[in-house]
């Protein structure tokens, strides 16, 4: 049996280990010649450093990452709305880890080349097309970098974990066209060496819907030395008419364009303003997911990661989910092997929870706590509890864990 995966990012990377973890005969194509460390934070959820954990990465994470102690949303005055626990301290048998994403990709790398070899890594290997051939297997044309035709490539699968402007899916959802964006903005960036904030392990979360901060530590060896390598996205809304720059993850994000708006947010805790002044740079990315797929699975191909659930980056799921997609495509062709039913039974678990999700988050998931405060008290409050109660502010945290699939009494319920 032989698998295809298009695509070395998180996905496609967890998804090669985890194919390797059950026997089953892989190789990776991915479009750069080279994978450097790019991006910026990204957060891994119990749900997920559970997969990590049975894949033995979660050791070599944990030596970089910070583990995520608690989660905390403020409104854009720095007034608590909302506290709480994350990974071991909520009493999950597994962490949180908050991680600079590049670090990430290079351990996910590091333990393919061990473990698979580097003969089964190709880079520079843009997938063009995908066929399935008159004996049920799939076909796919490659191209390099400079556009030259590096011909087709024969197997039994394709996993296309090719990301959020996936080729495969283009041509398998003809029409669907770019991804859908709401309007908002994000500015990422992260700030070297500063002084760490609130528990020095804390995520916080600050505005509404309309303007918001978000800012957590991604360093472990930082922390140990009492200072802080803070990942922040500062975030604004502005008229989805207005037409704005297509998405790319590596796009300098210019600092007039949004610094003036947090100029005010000085809080006790954190002096927002300068912490953004505090980078070398930052990355613009405007807030698109595509809408959910009714398929995956096109015979002996399917889609994984951004490439089938393409959401917004809100509760922190994005890097997680397409996790979860590995492992649960590993255990489907594991079970069922090169069958068709492998990625039904894959697509079966897995689309309607991530479709969920992609719904959940344009609702602004576990971040509506924030919105609801902007609406009720825009001016501030005395007390969280006559503006939103504490049972409504539950609810929606308990709600969203359920839908993306990290209630703790339910994960810790098996093993890693
Ligand atoms: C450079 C980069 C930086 C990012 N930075 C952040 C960040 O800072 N914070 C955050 O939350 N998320 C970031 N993301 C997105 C995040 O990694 C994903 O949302 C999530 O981890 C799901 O992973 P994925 O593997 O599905 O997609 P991705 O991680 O996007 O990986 C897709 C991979 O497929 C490759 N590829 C694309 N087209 C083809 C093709 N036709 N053939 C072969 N390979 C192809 C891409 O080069 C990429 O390596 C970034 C993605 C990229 C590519």
């Amino acid at each position: 049996m032989k698998v295809l995966i298009a695509g070395a990012g998180i996905g496609g990377l967890a998804t090669a280990l985890a194919l390797h973890a059950k026997g089953v005969d892989c190789e990776v194509h991915e479009l750069v010649s080279e994978l450097r460390p790019l991006g910026v934070g990204i957060n891994l959820l119990p749900h997920a450093v559970k997969v990590l954990t049975g894949l033995r990465i979660a050791d070599r994470l944990d030596a970089v990452a910070i583990r995520t102690q608690e989660l905390v949303y403020f409104n854009k005055h720095g007034q608590e709305i909302w506290r709480e626990p994350r990974g071991l301290a909520a009493g999950y048998n597994w962490p949180q880890f908050s991680i600079h994403r590049g670090e990430l990709q290079m351990i996910l790398l590091g333990a393919v080349r061990e473990r698979l070899g580097e003969a089964r890594l190709h880079f520079g290997r843009r997938v063009v097309a995908v066929e399935e051939t008159a004996g049920g297997r799939v076909r796919a044309l490659f191209a390099g970098v400079d556009g030259a035709d590096l011909g087709w490539r024969e197997a039994d699968l394709l996993i296309a974990a090719d990301g959020i402007h996936s080729a495969v899916r283009a041509q398998l959802v003809p029409g669907e066209g770019a991804p859908k964006w709401n309007g908002a903005i994000l500015w990422r960036a992260v700030t070297e060496d500063w002084a760490p904030f609130l528990t020095g392990r804390s995520m916080i979360m600050a505005g509404h819907q309309n303007q918001k901060f978000v800012c957590y530590p991604i360093s472990r060896a930082a922390h140990e030395r009492g200072r802080a390598r803070l990942n922040w996205i500062a975030e604004l809304r502005v008229d989805p008419s207005t037409p704005w720059r297509r998405e790319d993850w590596n796009r300098p994000g210019k600092l007039e364009e949004f610094l003036p708006r947090f100029e005010s947010w000085r809080f006790d805790w954190l002096d927002v303003p300068a912490l953004i002044r505090g980078a070398t740079g930052s990355y613009e990315f405007p807030m698109v997911d595509r809408d959910p797929l009714d398929r995956w699975s096109w015979g002996p191909v399917t889609l994984l990661g951004d490439a089938a659930h393409p959401m917004y980056p809100i509760g922190s799921n994005g890097a997680s989910q397409a996790i979860l997609d590995a492992a649960a495509l590993a255990r489907a062709i594991a079970a069922n092997g090169t069958a068709s039913s492998a990625l039904q039974a894959y697509e079966a678990e897995r689309r309607p929870p991530t479709s969920a999700i992609v719904l959940a988050n344009r609702g602004n998931g576990p971040e509506q706590v924030m919105q609801l405060a902007e609406e009720r008290a825009p001016a501030g409050f005395a007390r969280i509890d006559d503006v939103v109660p504490r049972v409504e502010l539950e609810t929606i945290a308990a709600h969203y864990k359920r839908v993306a699939g990290f209630d703790p009494a339910t994960l810790n319920a098996t093993p890693a």
